[in-house]
């Protein structure tokens, strides 16, 4: 475990370099066994086709880190931030998590959903932060003595070890050409007008929803995405879905 309140990225030098590590150019040779030993199971897969929309369900996935753009568009690890409607511009840190569904033998192994702008800033009438909760899910350790700098550093600790939990998920349509009309407009973004799998239509394969529906206002043809609803601990929660197993 790292010590708190060591900042990795504390200036924007080393902040902007951050998305490159790890990623280096390394030279692969054509004949890499990698590249020629894979059979094709499937000739007339397409891999151009559409993924089919994760289910509504628990699912046991795998959190890691994902970087989070600053206010000045730059990469960072985590970074701080500070919106007046938001506790009357309290500043807080935040950072993006993304969770790897696992499901080995089934069809949705590795999909990914990201929770964005995991914040340490306090909810008053809950008397916490994601930030905080999230931690301690994903079987980190929180303390009230914390700053909110440790409280990121706590999180950022538990993701290295890239910890499973367990998320719920559930189908949303939302209709982006009216969110973007409302944005233009200087009007309150419209709520995802369909959610939940089991609203969406029937298809002929029991148990099967189809995820495009029109959108109510603009008719226009909208694609259900899987969301986050709930995330939960291993000691908490079971997955419902998936072939997740313990590592
Ligand atoms: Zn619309």
């Amino acid at each position: 475990m790292s010590a708190f309140g060591e900042v990795t990225y504390d200036n924007s030098t080393a902040a902007a370099s951050a998305p490159d590590q790890g990623a280096q150019a390394v030279a692969i040779d054509p004949n890499d066994p990698r590249l020629v030993s894979e059979s094709l199971t499937d000739s007339g897969a397409d891999a151009y086709a559409p993924m089919p929309t994760l289910p509504d369900g628990k699912w046991r996935a795998k959190a890691t880190q994902l970087d989070i753009k600053d206010d000045n568009r730059q990469q960072q690890r985590y970074a701080v931030f500070s919106r007046a409607k938001m506790e009357n511009g309290m500043p807080f840190f935040a950072t993006n998590v993304q969770f790897s569904v696992i499901d080995h033998s089934g069809s949705f192994d590795g999909v990914q959903l990201t929770e964005y702008w995991v914040r340490t800033l306090i909810d008053k009438r809950k008397g916490t932060s994601q930030a905080a909760t999230l931690t301690r899910k994903l079987g980190g350790k929180t303390s009230a003595s914390m700053t909110q700098q440790q409280v990121m550093q706590g999180l950022l600790t538990a993701l290295a070890a890239e910890p499973e939990c367990i998320i719920e998920t559930a189908w949303q349509a939302d209709c982006q050409s009216c969110q973007e009309k409302a944005k233009v407009a200087g009007q309150k973004s419209p709520r995802p007008f369909l959610t939940g799998m089991h609203r969406f239509p029937a298809t002929r394969e029991p148990g099967v929803h189809d995820p495009i529906v029109q959108c109510p206002t603009c008719k226009q043809q909208v694609k259900a995405q899987a969301r986050i609803v709930g995330i939960f601990g291993l000691s908490e929660s079971a997955a419902t879905r998936g072939t997740g197993q313990s590592k």
